[in-house]
């Protein structure tokens, strides 16, 4: 045993965490974490900063994203893994995702406007740290807090934003398939983001049953015995084993960066894999 640890799944101001991702790399490294990942939802933006500000650091880096996908009518994330960040089929998939959210967050202020609730795009972004690549449900969430018409982020989500809740829109759809394939072009690695969260036994299924590389089966909170299932399923599947803390800073206060890792071993097939793409 030694003492390895590497958090593969974590959000930066790119988009909603509220950490930089130098600030990241920083925490990591007081943390005593060796290996890093940050998994912006929808952007590689976090890489430019963070490769060059890594470079020299006690910390190895690997390219990674939270891709938001559908599966039928299912919200699913799928992580990937070790892809060149500026590989033409990334940057193009993330520029969809970009005018995706463009659009359905237009529909979510209306559908806020129509309850009497006026948020400008400019109420949504003042807030950010540093320029956001991604702007979702939290960033709206804050803004509705900040300018008091809810006390709390979840009573945002509850109230308005929360799937199906009154100004909740849902846009346009990317499929997982599409996104497995867009991985694999960029000869990237494909994982089942947190498939604790997953609800409905059908999806599961069909996921299990697609082309991925592997699943997260360490993730944030959950304790062994609940990982236990997870790992099981990857095993038997031969699929790789990824673990994260899902770590977005100040607006999810109760997760710690690091509190999910995984192992050398692990890390080093996907830095190895890295290696293969780095330019
Ligand atoms: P979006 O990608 O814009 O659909 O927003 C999804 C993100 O919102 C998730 O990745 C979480 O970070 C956050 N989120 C979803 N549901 C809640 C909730 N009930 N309370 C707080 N944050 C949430
Ligand atoms: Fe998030
Ligand atoms: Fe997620
Ligand atoms: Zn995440």
């Amino acid at each position: 045993m030694n003492d390895f640890r590497a958090d593969l799944h974590c959000h930066s101001t790119c988009s909603d965490g509220t950490c930089t991702p130098q600030e990241l790399i920083d925490l990591a490294i007081r943390l005593g974490l060796k290996g890093l990942s940050i998994t912006d939802h929808d952007t590689i933006q976090a890489y430019a900063p963070a490769f060059s500000y890594a470079k020299g650091r006690p910390i190895e880096l690997i390219p990674g994203i939270e891709f938001s996908a559908t599966l039928d009518d299912s919200s699913i994330h799928v992580l990937g893994y070790s892809f060149f960040p500026f590989h033409s089929e990334i940057l193009s998939l993330c520029h969809q995702h970009k005018e995706r959210r463009y659009f359905r967050n237009r529909e979510i202020l209306e559908r806020l406007s129509k309850l009497g609730i006026s948020l400008t795009f400019e109420d949504i972004t003042l807030a950010s740290k540093s320029k956001l690549e991604t702007i979702g449900r939290p960033h709206i969430a804050k803004a509705l807090v900040q300018k008091g018409y809810v006390s709390t982020l979840k009573e945002a989500f509850k109230q308005y934003l929360g799937e199906g809740k009154s100004a909740y829109a849902k846009g346009i759809s990317l499929s997982v398939k599409e996104t497995i394939e867009t991985l694999h072009k960029a000869n990237g690695l494909a994982i089942i983001a947190h498939p604790h969260l997953i609800e409905n036994p059908k999806v599961l299924q069909r996921l299990l049953e697609m082309n991925f590389d592997g699943l997260e089966g360490y993730y944030s909170h959950f304790n062994r015995d609940e990982n236990e299932r997870w790992i099981k399923i990857a095993e038997k599947k031969q699929w790789l084993i990824t673990g994260g803390s899902d770590f977005h800073g100040e607006i999810k206060p109760n997760t710690s960066l690091g509190s999910s890792w995984v192992s050398q071993e692990t890390f080093q097939i996907l830095h190895k894999h890295y290696l293969r793409n780095a330019p």
